[in-house]
């Protein structure tokens, strides 16, 4: 009861005005959002508005950033955090979106990546676009990149308001781990081979083949994947309410 008074009480306090051009854009790319029910796609669209609304947008090399773009990359970060309490990024604000793939110091022909010291994420949105329009090959840069991002910024919180738990990172840690010396070893045969380079490729990996590849990632490497659906408190092959 008293939960319910104070759900009702942040509503009135904190109406988020959701515009229309929000829902055709998840609905055309985002295939995480397009499977949840109505209740959820409207908690979707108002965790879009907020966290986007705090988000710091910068084109390089074209004039403007589009509200597809502001849209359609903040989906990847309430898709990750659905299940979770906090979805706002602090740390990472800054999100640089040029308009193709990129060269950056020796790294060639880059989709994405994130820059821990200047604490911003750069993401070519030709990339962002081809991760969403196919969704099944466990390659999403926006998805990738902001799980580096989460991560990273976890570290830096306290437990009151960190993004994940504690003892469930430790917990999928456990199994990263495991599944990491198997990539560097040659003995595996599912999940790509770039988990292997270290636990912070691992994770992005694993976030990336949980949204993509939920099934065969479930049957063939069950531990993982509820560690992972643990850690984010949600399971999408549960249908329309992913959240546990
Ligand atoms: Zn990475």
């Amino acid at each position: 009861m008293l939960s319910n008074l104070f759900g009702n009480i942040r509503r009135s306090i904190f109406p988020v005005n959701i515009p229309r051009y929000v829902e055709p854009v998840l609905l055309k790319y985002n295939s995480y959002y397009r499977a949840l029910s109505p209740e959820n796609k409207k908690r979707f669209r108002r965790r879009v508005m907020i966290a986007s609304a705090t988000l710091d947008f910068t084109p390089n090399n074209f004039p403007q950033v589009s509200q597809e773009m502001i849209v359609l990359i903040t989906s990847a970060l309430i898709q990750i955090t659905f299940g979770l309490k906090n979805f706002q990024i602090d740390r990472f604000r800054k999100i640089i979106i040029v308009p193709s793939n990129y060269n950056f110091l020796h790294f060639q022909n880059l989709l994405g990546h994130v820059d821990f010291e200047e604490r911003c994420i750069v993401l070519s949105w030709p990339s962002v676009k081809e991760g969403y329009l196919i969704p099944d090959d466990a390659m999403n840069v926006t998805l990738h990149e902001i799980a580096h991002a989460l991560q990273e910024e976890n570290r830096f919180r306290l437990a009151y308001n960190a993004f994940f738990d504690k003892q469930s990172m430790e917990e999928w840690e456990i199994e990263g781990i495991k599944k990491m010396v198997q990539i560097k070893q040659g003995q595996h045969s599912f999940m790509k081979d770039y988990g292997g380079i270290n636990m912070l490729e691992m994770f992005s990996v694993c976030i990336e083949t949980f949204f993509e590849q939920g099934e065969e990632f479930e049957r063939r490497l069950p531990r993982l994947y509820y560690a992972v659906a643990k850690l984010l408190n949600q399971d999408p092959l549960k249908g329309e309410n992913p959240v546990l």
